[in-house]
């Protein structure tokens, strides 16, 4: 039965991505539902189209084309911009792509869908199923 096989190595390559991201505990998941985050992953890859982003002042969080824009009074090729809830300037940091995810990007890579900036988890996840 090769395609059994084939099943089998991709769960323990996960399992093992798994082990360094989450601990010990990993070992015992079951494989159900390591093939359910293996869909989820995916679902995630092709969902992540938006820049999200923080604002570090007031802790709002939306997609980028909320942000408030205005020209830089002290420089004429720049443009700044505002935060939609508490208007601080240039207090939004971008954060990781996948939907409803607020962590810190921490990588970049490029994708078939684009390129695309994520937190370390999610940089993990993606490389884990690279590796299939
Ligand atoms: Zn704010
Ligand atoms: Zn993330």
């Amino acid at each position: 039965m090769p395609n059994m096989n084939i099943e089998r190595d991709w769960i323990e390559n996960w399992r093992k991505s798994l082990v360094r991201l989450l601990g010990p505990y990993a070992r015992v998941i079951p494989e159900q539902q390591i093939i359910a985050l293996k869909n989820k992953v995916q679902e995630w890859i092709q969902d992540a189209t938006m820049v999200h982003v923080r604002c570090k002042e007031c802790g709002w969080k939306g997609g980028g084309k909320s942000l408030l824009t205005a020209a830089n009074p002290f420089s004429i090729n720049d443009t700044i911009t505002g935060c939609p809830q508490c208007s601080s300037i240039n207090s939004t940091i971008q954060v990781c792509d996948v939907h409803n995810c607020w962590e810190d990007v921490c990588a970049g890579w490029p994708s078939e869908e684009g390129y695309r900036q994520t937190c370390s988890k999610h940089r993990l996840m993606r490389t884990a199923l690279k590796q299939l």
